[in-house]
């Protein structure tokens, strides 16, 4: 099985081409993004197509983002949901352990307006009135692709 393994080697198709600049302010993460994801208030529904994104088909992973357990080791905070009243605070909190460069990155409707649960009574806010956002992935949920597309323009690769 090994020495099968071995002598077909990698199969997957071509990578599209990297895309221009980016939000990786020169460079500074080498081609490489740590990403923490913050469930703030989510339907579960964006969480499925981030799954989906790093899950075999779509390979997010190989564009040099890599999920990661703790926002100390991150620089990019991947934030879904409408912010609910219990997760303001520990959605700050978050965002105050991740070390110098960082980004945010607000991902769905919801986490951009906070979507079909706007005015909702456990709803905070959007994640913009919490934390400094520096891109948006809109959709409801975003598709993989869309999701890839944002995440690689944050590492340039
Ligand atoms: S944007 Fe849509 S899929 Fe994502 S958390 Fe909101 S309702 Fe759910």
């Amino acid at each position: 099985m090994l020495k099968r393994i071995r002598a077909v080697g990698r199969v997957a198709e071509a990578a599209p081409a990297a895309p221009d600049g980016g939000l990786s302010r020169g460079g500074e993460f080498g081609g490489s993004i740590q990403v923490r994801h913050v469930d703030a208030g989510s339907c579960n529904g964006c969480e499925l197509e981030i799954v989906s994104a790093f899950g075999p088909v779509y390979d997010l992973e190989r564009y040099g983002v890599r999920l990661v357990a703790s926002p100390r080791h991150a620089d990019v905070l991947l934030v879904t949901g409408p912010v609910t009243r219990n997760m303001a605070d520990p959605l700050r909190k978050a965002y105050e352990a991740m070390p110098a460069p960082k980004l945010v990155v607000a991902l769905g409707d919801c986490a951009r307006n906070c979507g079909i649960f706007a005015g909702a009574y456990g709803v905070f806010g959007a994640v913009s009135d919490v934390i400094p956002v520096d891109r948006e992935i809109s959709g409801c949920p975003p598709s993989p692709e869309e999701i890839i597309a944002a995440l690689r323009e944050v590492s340039g690769r």
